[in-house]
């Protein structure tokens, strides 16, 4: 265990770049990085949702909460919808005595209700999520009954937090039974704790809630900072890995970083016991330590949490071994470990190493659709951390994982309404009424046994147009296309400001316009999504060469009011297939039309059974036709196109009988990617009218058949 006072970072010393190298006292630490006190009032109201804004290690920085507006088209109403619809829902599943979280619990605690308290451990997480949701919706729109709404339930939280700042409506006032078992999420709860209060306060400025963080990240350091074995146990969901980091960010308290060190050095020394609830297994990546590992292991949400929490601190310190780690698992989970949705964790099973594992990484290439857990949060997870990799390495390919989750296995955790949830997201659903698990369902839910998902959605579509632009020294970069509005300062304090239209992901047209003149020359980082080949650019009408997908177009000059910068990509419909060691996958394609995955329902109201019985095949060439439908699903683009049925498909085995396959070279290491028909394929397409629908709209229309995979007619 590392809590001999000593930390392994390298640290840079503010501008100066002063490299440390080796192991030095934690002491020292302080007298470099202190802040006078002060400074962290002084700031109120500023900062980015993740602020990096002085994270020595980043290649490009956040911008500040309040920079980037949705204007129209698609972040833009989902925003609406999130605003209108999600927190209240929320809010009111929270309330629900049906419900598994509750946030009447606040108020049990603080014995302003008498009543016996009923959830799951790491209800209280949830509801400090829920209020992160409610407080980038106000930031977006300054209504005094959000900022009521979030102040009446800081000072009931406050009043159910100890005095030494200890805080679970569960263990309440029990202090032996504190930090006993991992299983009980204290340290999930009180990271999302940390996380919510530093959000709220960038976005009102007020005090209170962050105080109460203050006083809970106090009590923590007190527990773990003097490296009680008994505690090396306690990896359970990481996410106060990530609250440390950014109570550091907003007070610059450099002890919550280090707190943050002690807790992920921590990985991978427990003495164990064989079983998640005492550490030492790959369920909560607690076998080998975080800097040794190779492959992303255990518990699917945990682990996504971890390698966050991994990246904010490299962001903060700079330790290469962390960012390593982080890379190679990163390598495994790309190329052996996710869903053409992006989501992760397939499910329960044993770890290559031969522990018990649930909701978890199951190994290479295990991946079934139908069983898929592919839980809302580990997903969202992903993104959140590829996010964070993107800023750390200024490498696309991080870029277009990030797209890949919020398009398909992020949105497909909502409703169109906005009103209920999923907590699983399959990729294939056979007309049941339940699931392989409890959590998977054939329909939304508006109360769950589980609830960590919803508000997990909610502040992540929140707060998502902090995700979409970041800016350095003479770089502005656009990460997300959809209607925005930017107005913000490169690192060096050179303003810029930006209009962007697009319809996307529905048109690939995206149009930029400078609104204002920066004061010396700028490059307008343009991300090409990898599936974007043929993508083009124009500035002011004319074509700018040398832009390639999967990496960022480059467009530097002295940017004038009204310059106008055309993205337009190629948005043909696309055929996935997977690595041929995915065996369930062997001979089926997927759809793909810009980020958006598309998929094949057939609701049980429009005789969804007979169809799906009858079988669904698609000709190697099949053509689909694209329409955007504004009355459907909340407005999609959808795909019409042909497949032949059962028989139909047995008649084409005969004929093509002999005729070659596609062949299965060259998949350098990748996953997933286009299908190329063999040349020897017919132009057979069958008698069956189809309709995909983009994947994240699927199950709003009752119970239905749904597969992501169709399986080719050979
Ligand atoms: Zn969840």
């Amino acid at each position: 265990m590392k809590s001999n006072g000593k930390c392994r970072y390298k640290i840079r010393g503010g501008q100066g770049h002063m490299m440390l190298h080796g192991r030095y006292p934690m002491g020292w630490l302080f007298v470099l990085l202190v802040i006078p006190a002060g400074v962290w009032a002084a700031e109120a109201g500023g900062g980015a949702l993740v602020d990096t804004s002085r994270s020595p290690h980043v290649r490009m920085r956040n911008v500040d909460l309040g920079a980037v507006r949705w204007t129209e088209g698609f972040w833009a109403q989902k925003f609406a919808l999130c605003r209108d619809s999600m927190i209240w829902s929320v809010e009111r599943g929270l309330l629900d005595p049906e419900n598994s979280e509750h946030l009447i619990n606040f108020k049990i605690a603080a014995g302003l209700v008498e009543a016996e308290r009923r959830s799951t451990a790491w209800s209280d997480g949830d509801c400090y999520k829920w209020l992160e949701a409610v407080a980038l919706v106000y930031e977006v729109t300054r209504e005094a009954r959000l900022d009521a709404l979030m102040d009446e339930w800081i000072e009931i939280i406050g009043k159910a937090q100890a005095s030494d700042g200890y805080i679970s409506t569960e263990i309440g006032d029990d202090r032996a039974g504190r930090l006993q078992m991992p299983h009980k999420h204290e340290l999930y709860c009180m990271g999302h704790l940390l996380t919510a209060a530093c959000v709220h306060h960038r976005v009102t400025g007020k005090d209170a809630f962050l105080r109460l963080a203050r006083k809970t990240a106090d009590y923590l350091e007190g527990e773990f900072r003097p490296g009680r074995v008994e505690l090396a146990h306690f990896p359970w969901n990481p996410s106060v890995y990530m609250g440390l980091v950014e109570l550091y960010r907003t007070t610059r308290e450099v002890r919550y970083l280090e707190l943050a060190e002690i807790l992920i050095g921590n990985r991978g020394q427990s003495p164990g016991g064989g079983d998640h609830r005492n550490g030492g297994t790959d369920q909560t990546q607690d076998r080998v330590p975080l800097r040794k590992e190779t492959q992303a292991v255990g518990h699917a949400v945990c682990a996504m949490y971890l390698y966050c929490g991994a990246a904010d601190l490299f962001a903060e310190t700079g330790d290469v071994t962390l960012l390593d780690a982080l890379r190679r698992i990163w390598a495994n989970v790309t190329s052996r470990q996710m869903y053409v949705t992006g989501a992760v964790g397939a499910g329960g099973g044993v770890s290559v190493r031969g522990d018990p594992l649930h909701e978890a990484f199951l190994g290479d290439y295990e991946l079934p659709s139908r069983s898929g857990y592919c839980e809302t949060c580990s997903n969202i997870g992903n993104a959140m951390w590829n996010w964070r990799m993107l800023s750390l390495t200024e490498d696309a390919k991080y870029a277009d994982v990030m797209e890949r989750v919020l398009y398909n296995s992020m949105l497909s955790a909502v409703s169109i309404d906005g009103e209920r949830f999923f907590y699983c997201n399959p990729l294939k659903w056979t007309g049941e009424a339940s699931g392989p698990t409890k959590h998977h369902t054939a329909e939304r839910w508006s109360v769950h046994s589980c609830y960590c998902c919803p508000p997990q959605v909610a502040r992540t579509v929140a707060g998502l147009s902090g995700w979409a632009y970041s800016v350095s020294a003479d770089e502005l970069w656009v990460h997300l296309y959809g209607g925005s509005r930017i107005a913000t300062q490169l690192t060096d304090g050179t303003p810029v400001s930006v209009e962007q239209e697009s319809r996307y992901p529905w048109d690939g047209r995206v149009v930029l316009t400078f609104r204002n003149r920066p004061a010396k020359a700028v490059a307008l980082k343009l991300r090409i999504p990898r599936w974007a080949e043929g993508a083009t650019v124009k500035v002011n009408g004319r074509k700018v060469e040398g832009v390639s997908a999967g990496a960022y177009a480059t467009l530097r000059r002295r940017w004038s009011v009204g310059d106008r910068v055309e993205l337009e990509l190629p948005m043909a419909v696309r055929l996935i297939e997977a690595h041929p060691n995915v065996r369930e996958l062997r001979g089926a394609v997927a759809v793909m039309r810009g980020p958006v995955v598309y998929c094949l329902e057939l609701p049980e109201k429009q005789g969804g059974k007979r169809v799906w019985d009858e079988g669904v095949f698609l000709a190697e060439k099949v053509r689909f036709g694209s329409r955007f439908n504004g009355k459907l699903l909340g407005g999609v683009t959808v795909l019409h196109g042909r497949a032949m049925n059962t028989k139909e498909r047995d008649r084409f085995r005969e004929q093509r009988r002999g005729a070659l396959v596609s062949g299965d070279s060259d998949w350098a290491n990748r996953l997933y990617r286009r299908f190329e028909p063999s040349a020897a394929e017919g132009a057979a397409m069958g008698s069956v009218d189809i309709e995909l629908i983009p994947y994240f709209a699927w199950a709003n229309r009752g119970v239905s058949w749904m597969t992501v995979w169709m399986p080719l007619a050979r």
